[in-house]
């Protein structure tokens, strides 16, 4: 099958949006990642038989809000549609990712979507295990087996940082306790929550994420299913009608792939024919997407006709 593009195109594109990465800020919030580099840029394109790259592929760096998406899979694969979506939403917020006025007015009170911090918290929540270490493992184990990459842990670092700066989401955890919506110890709950955002990896990973959700959860090498076909679909659209913050509905418009970004400058993207995109470069626009990264997938969307719409 034909990849979207060849790798010297792919190169140029990439030395051309660093520019754009220019007009970005790095977030300033978990003080591990004011270290990022701003001028890190990398993309992997993958669609199962054929790999190709551009810039600093090899780099590690955290997923971030992008892990919102596995564990989204997993506890739908852990508790089922029902459960989850009982206490998570399905609507778009138009909320900045971190709020929680939309908690206070929504009735009954519950998270709008699971791509926003509140959302994910609650996602997290489901999954099966009955100690922290025991949910991480599993957490671990599958991004293990989505990436093919065994050597994929938890940047401790990054997580310590978090969680010392964590306020906002253990206020969002208590407040939906208040509500009925989580149980159990928050600390305990903001702790998987935070380390799932710490997993360290690359662009290789985060563009063979993108190739399995493509392909309705099947493994670009073996064909096997690691994610049942219906909950591929689900996470898929919620990467279109949430994946970019308050900015996805633009995204739609203009590149029109199903994308999740996490403050990290970390980008997956999913096209229909099985293709998975990773992106990293850390600069962030005002919504708090990859400014490079975002220019990076609407340059390709249109020179290639990639929207699915
Ligand atoms: N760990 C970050 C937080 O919860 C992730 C935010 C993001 O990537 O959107 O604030």
């Amino acid at each position: 099958m034909a990849i979207v593009m060849e790798e010297h195109e792919l190169r140029q594109l990439v030395q051309s949006c660093r520019f754009a990465a220019r007009n970005g800020k790095i977030p300033d919030y978990i003080p591990a990642l004011k270290k990022a580099d701003p001028g890190l840029f990398g993309c992997v394109v993958c669609n199962g038989e054929k790999t190709i790259t551009a810039g600093e592929v090899e780099e590690p760096f955290t997923l971030q809000s992008v892990s919102k998406i596995i564990s989204l899979a997993l506890a739908l694969m852990d508790k089922g549609e029902e459960a989850v979506f009982q206490k998570v939403g399905m609507e778009p917020s138009g909320d900045p990712f971190y709020t929680l006025q939309a908690l206070e007015e929504g009735r009954p009170s519950r998270p709008m979507n699971p791509m926003i911090n509140a959302g994910a918290l609650a996602v997290t929540s489901l999954l099966a295990g009955n100690s922290t270490e025991e949910k991480l493992g599993r957490l671990l184990a599958f991004v293990h087996e989505l990436t093919e990459n065994t050597s994929i842990n938890i940047c401790e670092e990054t997580a310590q940082s978090e969680l010392e700066h964590a306020d906002l989401n253990l206020a969002l955890c208590h407040y939906m306790k208040s509500h009925g919506v989580v149980h159990g110890n928050m600390e305990e709950l903001l702790e998987v929550y935070i380390k799932q955002c710490a997993l360290r990896v690359t662009c290789r990973d985060l563009a063979k994420i993108g190739s399995v959700i493509g392909r309705n959860g099947n493994d670009p090498a073996t064909g096997r299913s690691i994610i049942p076909p219906r909950i591929a679909r689900i996470v898929k659209t919620f990467m279109v009608t949430c994946g970019m913050y308050n900015a996805s509905g633009e995204f739609a418009i203009k590149a029109g792939i199903p994308t999740k970004s996490g403050i990290s400058g970390a980008l997956v993207s999913a096209l229909p024919d099985g293709t998975g995109i990773g992106i990293v470069s850390p600069p962030l626009d005002e919504k708090g997407n990859s400014a490079g990264g975002v220019k990076l997938l609407e340059t390709l969307a249109e020179r290639r006709k990639l929207s699915i719409f």
